[in-house]
């Protein structure tokens, strides 16, 4: 298992550092200097470069940056982060595991050896002005007389939205005031520090031992993976480290995980859902499944349990708020200007670039594949396949045509195998025999409204780095060659007009996802159903993050980190 598990992975890290797929539909493409040319004749003036605009420096912003690699491109970016955070280890920063500076990276650093022109600008976009191809943007550190954030504005012929996704709240009352979020550096630290606050508090005279056990409950809501891995990180931090330096206090010590449905890990094989949750079971975390969060005071979580409608109050010293991710207000106001304001995240077609609106393109946590225009491309197939216009296919074009929309959406596939389609592909099947199949025709629209019911069943892709990475790297590839796939366009032939794409769709290579689960367990589910549990598949964890960190000195810096919590235990000063 080993091999072929450390095989996958070491493919999974070729693929980062390679990229695996060209690019998609580019359009005009203005001011290009001719490749070759680069002011070679000084008597010709430099010709005006390419304004790209990049907005974020998370994983999508980042992996794009990277892979950038075409001269003719003056290359602006605008994120309130001057760093690239490598979040998968900001569980193990919440409680000193991993340094906060250890998995950070300047943005300057990465982009340095850039045969580019790039620029960074600390500040953040607060609006996009389609029209004249603007994004309006304010420090977040200069100030102007009067008080209010330095303003400005960056002028784009391409515009990358890479600004990833807030925390949900599901505008549950009195989560922003009392609970802490999991999304950035910055929250980890001030997870880090509300703990060790907890257990001093708790040390001080005069609390009732009621206030003991409150202080030193802590709560986490949302049983996802990030829920899963803070709750198994402050189970260990309590349990090795805290409980040696506060002997006093173990017995009032509890850590709750809440849970909206049934099971935590959903998301996951109902292996690792199972061994996950006997886990912690064994370890004393209490797995609160089926009750939804009402509302947070400063002391106190309210919850409504699904099935019976009760409602129970949980006393808690600290709340971690982990239930997903929201679109964010600027991203909102963006899609309410381009005619997107229904939708819950900004929709791109396969290219990445944001529907309606030309030389913008959304990638990462920000936006979403819309799978409306999938549909829609999948009308555009059998209008072109139904040469008569009848509506109606012969049966022997029928397999033609779902190949060519399996070959180009795979995600059909999985429609095909749902019930309601099956039964309809098997009526046909079974008129396919002799003279019957010749005569058979096939009803597209009723098809298409088969497939257009279980369309509101096709997954978008998940909110993950991994899919940021991918994407990242795939715009940037397209950027890179642009002219080249302009003269030999490589993608497929366009349906709702003529001649090809100029380059292939995106296209997600899920490479499997990891859980740690504390005391040097994790569980990992890899493609092809591969489910691994265990110590084995920590250290696999271990050695994949550390491979795929952005750079020599954050490798170094997380395994020294790593080193020094095996020998020392983790810090617990209150800085
Ligand atoms: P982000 O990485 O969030 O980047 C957004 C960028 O936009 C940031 O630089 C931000 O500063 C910037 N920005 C924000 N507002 C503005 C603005 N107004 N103007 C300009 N810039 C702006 N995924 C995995 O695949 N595996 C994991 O193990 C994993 N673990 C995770 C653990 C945690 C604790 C968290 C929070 C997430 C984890 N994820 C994991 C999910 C992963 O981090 C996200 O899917 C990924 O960060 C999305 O990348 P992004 O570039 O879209 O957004």
């Amino acid at each position: 298992f080993y091999q072929k598990a450390s095989t996958a992975f070491r493919d999974h890290h070729k693929l980062l550092a390679v990229c695996t797929i060209s690019g998609g539909g580019l359009v005009a493409y203005a001011d290009v200097r001719p490749f070759g040319s680069a002011y070679a004749d000084a008597a010709q003036p430099p010709l005006k470069k390419t304004k790209v605009v990049v907005l974020g420096t998370g994983w999508a912003g980042t992996s794009f940056l990277k892979n950038l690699n075409d001269p003719s491109l003056d290359v602006q970016i605008v994120s309130p982060c001057n760093y690239f955070a490598f979040t998968p280890l900001l569980p193990s920063v919440t409680v000193g595991t991993v340094e906060a500076r250890s998995v950070v990276e300047p943005i300057r650093n990465i982009v340095k050896k850039k045969n580019l022109d790039v620029s960074f600008k600390e500040a953040e976009c607060f609006k996009i002005d389609t029209a004249n191809q603007k994004v309006h943007c304010k420090s977040t550190q200069n100030t102007n007389i009067r008080g209010n954030a330095e303003e400005f504005t960056v002028d784009y012929d391409y515009l990358v939205i890479a600004m990833g996704a807030r925390a949900n709240t599901f505008n549950t009352p009195g989560v922003v005031e009392n609970a802490h979020f999991l999304k950035e550096v910055e929250d980890a630290l001030r997870i880090r520090r509300s703990i060790i606050d907890c257990f001093e508090r708790a040390s001080l005279p005069n609390l009732s031992e009621e206030d003991k056990k409150r202080v030193l409950h802590f709560v986490v809501v949302g049983g996802g993976p990030t829920g899963v891995e803070f709750a198994a990180e402050l189970h260990d931090f309590l349990h090795e480290d805290l409980t040696k330096l506060y002997p006093d206090l173990r017995k009032y010590i509890t850590v709750t995980l809440l849970e909206a449905s049934d099971h935590i890990l959903n998301m996951f094989d109902k292996r690792i859902t199972d061994f996950a949750e006997a886990k912690f079971k064994r370890d004393g975390i209490q797995v609160k499944t089926g009750s939804m969060v009402v509302k947070v005071t400063d002391k106190a979580i309210s919850l409504k349990e699904r099935l019976t409608g009760e409602t129970k109050t949980l006393p808690f010293g600290m709340v971690v708020w982990s239930t997903g991710i929201g679109t964010r207000p600027v991203i909102m106001d963006f899609m309410k200007q381009i005619g997107q304001g229904h939708r819950r995240v900004m929709a791109t077609d396969e290219w990445l670039r944001v529907e309606g609106v030309p030389n913008v393109y959304a990638l990462g946590d920000c936006a979403t594949i819309n799978q409306r225009s999938v549909m829609e491309d999948i009308s555009a197939i059998f209008s072109k396949a139904d040469k008569n216009k009848t509506g109606k296919l012969n049966v022997e074009d029928f397999s033609e045509v779902i190949n060519d929309i399996v070959e180009r959406y795979p995600q059909v596939e999985l429609h095909l195998k749902s019930q309601k389609l099956k039964n309809f592909v098997q009526l046909l099947q079974s008129k396919q025999d002799g003279a019957a199949k010749k005569a058979t025709l096939l009803d597209i629209e009723k098809f298409k409204s088969a497939l257009s019911e279980v369309d509101s069943k096709m997954k978008s892709l998940p909110p993950t780095a991994q899919v940021a990475a991918q994407q990242g790297e795939y715009l940037a590839k397209c950027f890179n060659r642009m002219k080249e796939c302009g003269e030999n366009p490589e993608g497929p032939l366009r349906f709702r007009d003529s001649g090809r794409h100029r380059f292939k769709p995106f296209r997600y290579k899920h490479l499997g996802q990891f859980a740690p689960l504390g005391s040097d367990q994790a569980a990992a589910q890899l493609p092809g159903d591969w489910v691994s549990i265990g110590q084995s598949t920590q250290w696999l964890w271990y050695s994949v993050y550390a491979s795929k960190l952005v750079s020599w000195r954050t490798r170094f810096l997380v395994i020294g980190d790593w080193g020094r919590r095996y020998i020392f235990g983790r810090d617990s000063s209150r800085i």
